[in-house]
């Protein structure tokens, strides 16, 4: 029964064919839209799986069902070639058909102007057996849909500006920068026309914080700890962190160790969230002495951590300051976990604090973090071996003290605790002026930025030029090609150069002249993308950040 009703619809769907050609002008119909569709929806980004695989479903059946016409091919292709390449030119000189960017517009606006050509070849060619054009029509469509992708972002962007700090210790004056795609292809003060006018502004590479723990948040309870916070609550107030510290600034930031910085890297790259460029530690090395394990041991939780993924490797190698900051692990435990990382090309920072300082310099270990009770020798000791050195002076214990409610009774967060951060911030201050008088130290930007301090990482470098007394221009630098440098990502970040990646901010105000201004980001560009534009408009508070 079953088998003769196929057999019936099967010999309906040939006298069709053999009658007329609807069934197929039906599939170049479908298969037109499918094109349509899929160059509307993805030309920006991919063709989504799903779109693919209807096309390719629909290619197939094609190849099937017609026969090849080489001479129609051609003819289909040179005429779309063609129809696509006037309407580009033809929607490029259209300004302001729809909110969009340039870059965007012309491609968006011709691949409609394309689709209207299609009902017309449709009529053109009624009189022909449909078979005959279809297999021209697919690569007709094809052609449609390629250009589009190519000439998506075919228009530059050009940012003018009077002051640039280039990230390297520059100043440029009253030029344009020019951006293709992701990244800044030239300096050039004749470049036109302008798309961002940031003159009166000044302008300078994204800012980069070395030591950020990005998915630390207070819980809907207000506190550090909440236990009936939901997975949902906990993947916002993350991702409200992310965009704080974008907005704030920071279009690089280092997450030095928690396993939702995966998920949150990953999004941020495919550009599902806004937020700021992440490296990850994901698991840091805790030292607890003997029981840490044995060198082998260590050498073998390294190799986990590496082949999971992470960008680093962070290893506490000191107790809290809360708790004294006394060392954690042996030099021979430091020397296998740094060596091991550096097999894998994986830096090491190191949580550290007095004797430890040393002991990760000897081992080779690529950064110094916090560093408290430092003595002269241990600065000189990193100068030396090139080690970077990230102390703190201006945000995390502040921010520990002014949320202390927040944070009292959980954990080492206890009495003493808070007793012991207060006696360590003079300490810190003093530490950072011994730094900056010791010659070749490198001393890179970090925060430690904890829940409560997203947003604000800029503070830190007003503490460190206002009250550290730190050149202002190489506080610059330190949160510019220095930190892309202590990542070896100077080649990618942290300075406004041809062929670096096109992160760009702008202040209002001069941050040589009033540190504070560093507070007054005007604008956000990361990767190429716009994330904040108030140039010419006060600029917004977000979730108590004052500006
Ligand atoms: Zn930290």
């Amino acid at each position: 029964m079953q088998a003769s009703r196929r057999q019936e619809g099967s010999r309906k769907k040939s006298s069709n064919r053999a009658q007329n050609s609807t069934p197929i002008r039906n599939t170049a119909t479908r298969l037109g839209i499918c094109f349509a569709v899929a160059q509307a929806s993805a030309c920006d980004f991919h063709i989504s799986n799903r779109y693919t695989k209807l096309l390719e479903n629909r290619v197939s059946y094609t190849k099937q069902t017609t026969a090849p016409h080489s001479n129609r091919y051609k003819k289909a292709l040179l005429a779309t070639c063609s129809f696509r390449l006037f309407s580009l030119y033809f929607s490029s000189r259209i300004r302001r058909v729809s909110s969009l960017p340039a870059t965007r517009r012309a491609p968006r606006t011709s691949s409609g102007l394309t689709l209207a050509f299609l009902p017309w070849y449709l009529r053109r060619h009624r009189g022909v057996d449909m078979r005959r054009i279809l297999p021209g029509l697919t690569i007709a469509l094809c052609a449609m849909v390629f250009p589009a992708c190519a000439f998506a972002q075919q228009k530059p962007i050009v940012i003018a500006a009077s002051t640039v700090l280039d990230g390297r210790g520059h100043i440029l004056h009253d030029t344009r920068i020019v951006i293709e795609n992701s990244k800044i292809v030239r300096i050039d003060p004749n470049a036109s026309p302008v798309t961002y006018d940031l003159r009166g502004l000044t302008v300078l590479p994204g800012w980069i914080d070395c030591h950020v723990h990005i998915t630390y948040h207070f819980g809907p309870n207000g506190r550090a700890e909440d236990k009936d916070e939901t997975p949902e609550q906990s993947a916002l107030a993350i991702e409200s962190n992310a965009w704080l510290t974008l907005m704030g600034g920071f279009t690089t930031v280092q997450s030095v160790g928690s396993p939702e910085d995966k998920p949150l890297r990953d999004m941020i790259n495919r550009r599902a969230i806004p937020g700021p460029r992440i490296l990850t530690a994901f698991r840091p090395l805790f030292g607890r002495g003997d029981a840490t394990g044995t060198p082998e041991q260590i050498r073998a939780y390294i190799d986990k951590v590496a082949a999971n993924g992470a960008d680093l490797i962070k290893i506490f190698a000191s107790k809290s300051i809360r708790d004294g900051g006394g060392p954690t692990l042996s030099q021979e435990q430091l020397s296998a976990a740094c060596s091991e990382a550096k097999k894998y090309g994986l830096r090491t920072l190191v949580h550290a604090y007095r004797d430890s300082v040393r002991m990760a310099t000897l081992a080779g270990c690529t950064e110094v973090e916090h560093g408290t009770f430092a003595t002269d020798d241990d600065l000189r000791l990193m100068a030396q071996h090139g080690a970077y050195f990230d102390p703190q002076v201006g945000l995390v214990i502040q921010n520990y003290l002014d949320n202390e409610n927040r944070y009292l009774g959980i954990g080492n967060y206890t009495e003493s605790g808070f007793a012991q951060m207060k006696q360590a911030l003079p300490l810190d201050a003093d530490l950072f002026r011994r730094a900056l008088k010791t010659p070749g130290l490198k001393i890179v930007f970090g925060t430690d930025a904890v829940a409560g301090a997203d947003g604000r990482n800029a503070e830190e470098l007003i503490d460190r030029v206002r009250d550290g007394g730190q050149d202002p221009m190489a506080a610059m630098v330190s949160a510019n090609s220095l930190a892309a440098e202590s990542m070896n990502l100077q080649d990618e970040i942290g300075s406004i150069a041809p062929g670096l990646q096109a992160d760009i901010i702008a202040l209002d105000g001069d941050p040589l002249d009033d540190i504070t201004a560093v507070r007054r980001v005007a604008f956000v560009m990361k990767g190429g993308m716009v994330y904040k534009n108030v140039a010419r408009a006060h600029i917004p508070q977000y979730a108590g950040v004052t500006p």
